[in-house]
């Protein structure tokens, strides 16, 4: 059977109070139901500990949406590693094509975070993708290529355990607009195939490509469907309860 990873990433979206209450609303669906997909969240860093109350002891995991790359000192509004794990998190979302439009961040500065991160013994959530005139023009292989091995050469086969790919295609996130499955699964098992140069096949295998760009409960069945998608990484669905919930529970009966 296949476990899947179901990531959702509030953005900035809910302050603890909200947080909390989403969180809460989240688990209620899942009270005395047991899940073998792994349920993430990721709220704004300031609302992380309202989300980690609320979901002790109900097998739901938070993580963050972004880093820094060093541990301590004068870095005004940054956060390391080492405060993300106190909190109680789990995984880091690691390149949002959010991020690197509005903050300029580079494969470079996005590859270090990813190893800090992975070094740090979280699990980095890597996000690829092209933007329109990339597939229009046929190049989104190129671009995708480019954004993954930038990673990999930053990493060693080891990593694979802490390391996840998200592939959103921009022109997807947000939009309404959704790859199609085959779309997706072209993409997903490109990118296996560049994993696999890298790291053989073994572990290729075991990495986790997640799909994002408007999944949502109507179309993750099909989605989540496909060979090479090992889960989604869901940004406007997840921000309601029933929503994120049905994509989980749709997740379960993959
Ligand atoms: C995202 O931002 O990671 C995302 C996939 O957003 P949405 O689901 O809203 O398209």
């Amino acid at each position: 059977m296949r476990t899947f990873l179901i990531a959702g990433n509030w953005k900035m979206n809910a302050g603890p109070t909200d947080a909390g209450k989403l969180a809460k609303e989240i688990t209620s669906k899942w009270a005395g139901k047991t899940f073998s997909s792994e349920a993430l969240l990721c709220p704004p860093y300031i609302s992380i500990p309202a989300v980690q109350q609320a979901f002790d002891g109900t097998g739901f995991q938070t993580g963050a949406q972004n880093v820094y790359i060093e541990d301590d000192g004068a870095f005004t509004g940054e956060i390391s590693t080492s405060m993300i794990k106190d909190a109680g998190c789990t995984y880091v979302i690691i390149g949002h094509s959010e991020r690197r439009e509005y903050f300029s961040e580079s494969d470079e500065f996005i590859a270090s975070k990813t190893k800090k991160t992975i070094d740090s013994g979280l699990k980095a959530i890597l996000c690829v993708g092209e933007v329109l005139e990339e597939r229009k023009s046929g190049n989104q292989e190129k671009v995708v290529e480019k954004q993954v091995n930038a990673v990999l050469n930053h990493l060693s086969a080891d990593a694979s355990d802490h390391f996840v790919i998200a592939y959103e295609p921009v022109w997807a996130i947000g939009t309404g607009e959704t790859a199609s499955p085959e779309q997706a699964q072209e993409m997903h098992k490109f990118i296996r195939s560049l994993v696999e140069k890298s790291w053989g096949k073994a572990k290729a295998d075991g990495v986790r490509i997640l799909y994002g760009g408007s999944m949502k409960p109507g179309n993750a069945k099909e989605l989540l469907g496909q060979p090479d998608v090992d889960g989604g990484l869901i940004g406007g669905a997840s921000l309601d309860a029933d929503s994120y919930s049905k994509i989980l529970e749709i997740s379960e009966s993959i």
